[in-house]
């Protein structure tokens, strides 16, 4: 009888054990199929993609460490305002990294202190105005030349008297323009309103500056033409390119009389959008284009 109580309790006891160890095994293979899924899942998301920038579709993960050190700069903008300067390269000195233009002989070709053109580039389709709409001697792309004589005839209709005083600017003759400013001024001066040659957007022969007839163009800002031009120029597709407050994004004071045809769709767009056209072309053009 012993005999049989050890026998059995030997059994009971190495069943127990066997229990345990399976028990044991199992918890511990869960346990490592937990960790595994855990690891699977932070592996799925990149690390660069673990930032409040990244949900704007112009966000390039290359300049991240910019967005951060110029937010930390600017805590007062928006994540939007951020990514947009950071890759309109805002965040750097004018005139330094600069890069070629690209959308060559399109509407919205950008040019700015950061994107030039060639001293070579000369764009297509370069018209004559006609002199009863600007100063002799005036050239245009056609399409942006087609529409300012538009604009000018119908706002004759409404009583205004528009007339373009400088249009398209060649290479050479920035370049000259500029270097008289520099001597009379200073490079420091000349730079804070004369665009380096390569750098003028007058260069795009999509560019007018316009003035009441006969009127100085410096006191376009005080006429009824003025305020025709802000309310109706995007029904021609152009748009006040350097405007008021926005100087630090432009980086140009402000320009009552320079305006820049991008076509009616895009003037339309970015006049509602109420943002510049550098700021317009760095969030829905640069994307999509290069
Ligand atoms: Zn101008």
């Amino acid at each position: 009888m012993k005999k049989i109580i050890i026998i059995l309790s030997s059994i009971i006891v190495i069943i127990f054990i066997i229990l345990m160890i399976f028990l044991f095994n199992t918890d511990s293979k869960d346990k490592d199929i937990k960790e595994t899924k855990d690891k699977e899942i932070i592996d799925k998301v990149p690390k660069e993609d673990n930032n409040e920038f990244s949900k704007l579709s112009y966000y390039r993960e290359e300049n991240l460490d910019r967005y951060k050190a110029y937010q930390s700069n600017n805590s007062d903008l928006s994540i939007e305002d951020i990514v947009t300067r950071v890759n309109l390269n805002l965040d750097k000195e004018t005139y330094t990294d600069t890069i070629p233009s690209t959308n060559l002989n399109t509407n919205y070709l950008l040019v700015n202190k950061f994107n030039y053109l060639d001293s070579s580039y000369i764009p297509n389709n370069l018209e004559l105005l006609d002199n009863s709409y600007a100063k002799s001697g005036i050239y245009l792309v056609k399409e942006a030349k087609d529409n300012i004589e538009r604009l000018i005839s119908d706002a004759k209709e409404d009583g205004m008297n528009i007339r373009v005083i400088s249009a398209y600017r060649s290479y050479t003759y920035q370049e000259n323009l500029y270097n008289n400013y520099v001597k009379n001024d200073g490079v420091e001066n000349a730079d804070t309103y004369s665009a380096r040659p390569g750098y003028s957007e007058h260069q795009t022969g999509l560019v007018v500056d316009v003035t009441k007839a006969y009127d100085n163009f410096n006191n376009f800002e005080n006429t009824d033409e003025y305020n025709w031009m802000l309310e109706n120029a995007s029904n021609y597709g152009f748009i006040l390119r350097y405007p008021k407050d926005k100087e630090n994004i432009t980086t140009y004071s402000f320009e009552a009389w320079h305006y820049r045809y991008v076509g009616v769709e895009l003037a339309k767009k970015i006049k509602a959008s109420n943002l510049t056209f550098d700021e317009y072309y760095a969030r829905y053009i640069e994307s999509e284009n290069n």
